[in-house]
């Protein structure tokens, strides 16, 4: 087996930061010592890493992609092979992709399909999540199934975009219920699709067909209503897990924190895009530019009445929000975006991220908005324990798989289409932002993947992984 050290760096933990030196035998962490430990072992080691003045964190962890999403007559522009090269880029060795269940399509055809989309593609580790599509007898039957032999043990259900993912409320419940008989947690895209598309009805039907039209046909309301909602479905289903996706506004976190303030485990994550983005500087430019941003659940204010910015951070500080994701769900403007030139309904829902989550959030470590072990907590160890992939993921610690990021604070990171963009996508939703911080090195199972301003992995070095049950219930 080869050996690899990390030697000199800090490593970050939820818990705290530590000048340690990290050795790796093959793909596993064997041991964390304190400096100087491992130095008689230095001259056998295959591979030395200098990390002096750097951190050490484990590989970050995005729970919440999609890759190759067949959406609104098109299909998210990254593959798993470009989207899982672009995550590496970002400091990201493992990725939970969303495998989908179309309505009229077996729960079974979906996971297929999505391992088929995968296999041999990824650069790093990836899982799936299963979106159910269409609930009835036989998808119920197929979410015991999932849990209990592959490895899939989370569930997505929609309450917005009827006519494509929707689930009624009698729906949602017997899904919860299965959930919950089988120890499953259930995802929900917490959003009231059916009064949401009357005002997107009335909103074309007086002309008003541009892009700042999304996000005020998907008002704050919508979105803190139908988390309210899933909330009590849940309780009423034998107090399912739930954790809610992509949170946008402060009214929808003040439902979570309610929950969560009884004891209930309801759970939330949210995304740069809603920490970072406002509709103003974005959705509201001129013309169709706006479309870039055109997300679900959309960009807000952060001069609302609920200060949605402002408590998405507070949120994150709390635990009200456990993780965050990206939905990196990326679409180019040329000839997919455009595909809503003229009426905003038409716009492909989505922002790429992937490989920008960490260096974001790091932005938040330096603005002093979140601590340095929650940026590791609540991108690379929660995700971990939430998904049933720990200690294997998640943690710089012996016995776990060796995905290492090795993070640079004293360098800057320049995003942009021109500057650092591996996703497939022509534009960058984040175009001119420079942050503190930088990926230096990154390892996915003892490998190195990103070194010296580099990708040096391998297609089909990633592996799936099979998902316990979360471990992150009270
Ligand atoms: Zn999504």
């Amino acid at each position: 087996m080869s050996h690899t050290l990390i030697l000199n760096g800090r490593v970050v933990s939820p818990t705290g930061v530590e000048a340690a030196d990290v050795l790796i035998d093959g793909e596993t962490i064997a041991a964390v010592g304190t400096p100087g430990f491992f130095t008689e072992a230095a001259p056998t080691a295959e591979v030395v890493i200098d990390a002096t003045g750097k951190y050490v964190i484990p590989g970050g962890i995005d729970v919440h992609t999609h890759m190759e999403l067949p959406f609104g007559g098109t299909f998210a522009s990254d593959t798993f092979e470009t989207g899982t090269v672009a995550a590496a880029w970002g400091g990201v060795t493992t990725i939970v992709d969303m495998a989908v269940q179309r309505t009229g399509e077996s729960v079974q055809e979906g996971l297929a399909d999505w391992h088929r989309k995968a296999d041999g593609e990824c650069a790093i580790d990836y899982g799936f999540h299963q979106i159910i599509g269409g609930v009835d007898d036989e998808s119920l039957k197929a979410m015991r199934y999932l849990t209990e032999h592959e490895g899939v043990t989370s569930f997505k259900l929609f309450m917005a975009y009827p006519g494509v993912f929707y689930s009624d409320d009698g729906q949602i419940l017997r899904a919860m219920q299965t959930a919950s008989e089988c120890g499953a947690m259930i995802m929900m895209h917490a959003e009231n699709g059916i009064a949401i598309d009357v005002l997107v009805a009335q909103a074309l039907a007086r002309g008003e067909t541009d892009p700042r039209y999304h996000a005020e046909t998907r008002p704050s309301d919508l979105e803190a209503e139908a988390t309210h909602r899933a909330i009590v479905l849940a309780k009423v289903a034998g107090n399912v897990p739930l954790y809610v996706v992509h949170m946008s506004a402060g009214d929808a976190l003040e439902e979570i924190a309610a929950a969560r303030h009884m004891g209930r485990n309801v759970f939330a994550e949210t995304c740069p895009q809603y920490l970072w983005l406002t509709v103003e500087e974005t959705l509201q430019r001129p013309g169709f530019e706006g479309a870039k941003w055109v997300c679900s659940t959309p960009l807000r204010s952060p001069d609302d009445e609920h200060r949605h910015h402002e408590n998405l951070w507070k949120g994150l500080r709390m635990n009200e929000l456990a993780i965050v994701s990206t939905d990196h769900c990326p679409f180019c403007m040329k000839d997919q975006k455009e595909l809503g030139l003229g009426d905003f309904s038409k716009i492909p829902n989505g922002i790429g991220g992937v490989e920008h989550r960490m260096e974001l959030l790091y932005q938040g470590v330096v603005s002093g908005q979140l601590s340095l072990e929650r940026w590791v907590e609540t991108c690379c160890t929660t995700p971990a324990r939430m998904f049933g992939m720990y200690p294997r993921k998640g943690i710089v610690a012996p016995g776990a798989d060796a995905d290492i990021v090795v993070w640079d604070p004293d360098r800057q990171t320049t995003i942009g289409v021109n500057d650092k963009h591996h996703m497939n996508m022509d534009y960058s939703a984040y175009e001119g932002f420079v942050v503190d911080g930088k990926v230096d090195t990154v390892l996915s199972r003892g490998t190195v993947v990103i070194a010296d301003d580099a990708y040096v992995g391998r297609k089909g070095h990633g592996r799936f992984i099979e998902r316990e049950l979360s471990q992150y219930l009270v």
